[in-house]
């Protein structure tokens, strides 16, 4: 993808191995607010600026939203929604490290070695998607506002300022377990054995210490803490991973029902 400079571009990009973060803020200020830190890699399935207006929804509300909507589509239409109503003047991503794996409290920090920025949410994302090599509809907020026809969806008509992509594009990103499990299963095996395979949230006896957080955020209620370590209820539990991105302990696993069983067997 060249690069095309023209007056007003979707995207202004910026290959930068490092930068001067005392010196951005002073000279951009109360937009270095809106800079997406090494966690806008990770989560779920949900990269970025789209998601990350996500976070003008104010506090528990976050995790209210979470099990009113609970099926993956309807929470990317919310977020879409959120990211429409919210109607930032402009985003930028502090894209000079990002995060892979399983963020945003245990991924491993990765140097991409670029900033953007741009008024359009959808733009940015589908433009970050692309640099980092992710698969197209891996975000899932930005395949929702492509499926209501907000945007386009090609990285290609994405007008850019600035330096060259190619210069910048990275492969090989870490993806959260979760996804990179369910990702390698071809359709049929997906449908015998998905549940078996997808990956769940386990509380570790060894690491949990019942500090009892992950049951006041769980937006299903599935959380209670007992003799000291937390237990999900699997029939509540609806799989957002609030619990393992928050516990400040390591103290959910993410595995799959069949390596559950397997441990236990082996045990
Ligand atoms: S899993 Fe983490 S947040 Fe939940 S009770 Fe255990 S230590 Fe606390
Ligand atoms: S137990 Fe964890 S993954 Fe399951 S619904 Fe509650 S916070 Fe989400």
């Amino acid at each position: 993808m060249a690069s095309v400079p023209r007056e007003t571009p979707d995207v202004a990009l910026l290959a930068c191995s490092d930068y001067d973060r005392g010196l951005v803020e002073e000279k951009v200020g109360r937009a270095f607010e809106l800079l997406g830190g090494p966690g806008a890699f990770v989560g779920a399935g949900e990269t970025v600026f789209v998601k990350n207006m996500y976070g003008a929804v104010p506090g528990m509300e976050k995790f209210a939203y979470h099990s009113r909507f609970r099926d993956e589509r309807d929470f990317a239409d919310l977020i879409v929604d959120v990211a429409l109503a919210a109607k930032a003047d402009l985003h930028v991503v502090d894209g000079v490290w990002g995060m892979e794996g399983n963020g945003s409290v245990w991924g491993t920090s990765r140097k991409l070695g670029f900033v953007a920025a741009g008024r359009d949410p959808f733009a940015l994302d589908c433009l970050v998607e692309d640099l980092v090599g992710l698969e197209r509809g891996f975000n899932r907020p930005l395949a929702a506002a492509v499926r209501r026809g907000l945007f386009h969806g090609d990285p290609g008509r994405i007008a850019l300022a600035g330096d060259d992509p190619d210069s910048i594009r990275t492969a090989g990103l870490v993806l959260p377990r979760g996804k990179a499990t369910v990702k390698r299963l071809p359709g049929i095996l997906m449908k015998a054995y998905g549940s078996l395979m997808s990956v769940r949230p386990y509380p570790d006896p060894a690491r949990c210490t019942g500090c009892g957080k992950c049951a006041l955020i769980c937006p299903a209620g599935a959380v209670t803490v007992r003799d000291g370590t937390a237990r999900i209820d699997r029939s509540l539990c609806i799989d957002c991973f609030c619990c393992q991105e928050l516990c400040e302990y390591d103290g959910i696993d993410l595995k799959t029902p069949l390596a559950a069983r397997l441990r236990r067997f082996s045990r």
